[in-house]
């Protein structure tokens, strides 16, 4: 099992290296052949019109595009971003493979960083220690979606649809190996 790390802006080897903790082979991504070596991408959070940018620069739009609609790929913090249907703005390049509606800096700039303890479906244990830095929320989902986790507010910030999966927040920023683990499950179900 291979799985890439889109390493063209942000918090790419971080991700990396949780992979590798888990024992999966895990490699940096920023050409477009490389994506027909992998089971699995994460597309980390940074900044999102910079990512979507260097993937139209490096020809990768059409090539992900691809891969997300029949590969599982995770987008955390701006890859949720990259990987939304609608983030309403128009001129911004989106891949737009999952059914979800984005606000991009929901939470403005009083409190554009902060960490919180959230309850996630499928996660047994603990709540997750969910670090939040200029997050985007979910404000809309198509009925194929599921949502993974709130806030006390009722605002979405994980989603699944099939093998797309989205946080708002980066768990590559914790020690917690948990999603990266239910990731890496998606991976094995679809290679089995
Ligand atoms: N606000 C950023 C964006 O719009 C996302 C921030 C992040 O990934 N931590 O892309």
């Amino acid at each position: 099992m291979k799985i890439g790390v889109l390493a063209l802006q942000g918090a790419f080897i971080e991700h990396i290296k949780m992979l590798r903790r888990l024992g999966v082979d895990a490699v940096e991504v920023r050409l477009p052949h490389q994506l027909d070596q992998l089971d699995g991408l994460i597309i980390p959070g940074g900044e999102s019109t910079t990512i979507g940018k260097l993937a139209t620069a490096y020809g990768l739009i059409a090539p992900l595009r691809r891969f997300a609609q029949s590969t599982p790929t995770w987008g955390t913090c701006a890859g949720m971003i990259f990987l939304a249907k609608d983030i309403g703005i128009d001129e911004q390049p989106i891949l737009g493979a999952m059914d979800i509606t984005v606000d991009r800096n929901a939470f403005g700039r009083q409190i554009d960083s902060f960490e919180t303890d959230l309850e996630i479906a499928g996660l047994a244990g603990a709540p997750f220690h969910a670090v939040f830095i200029r997050a985007p929320v979910v404000t809309a989902v198509e009925p194929e979606v599921d949502v993974l986790a709130r806030l006390d507010d009722g605002r979405i910030v994980a989603v699944r649809q099939g093998r797309l999966l989205a946080t708002a927040f980066h768990p590559e920023l914790t020690d917690d190996l948990r999603l990266h683990s239910v990731f890496c499950d998606i991976v094995k179900e679809t290679l089995a």
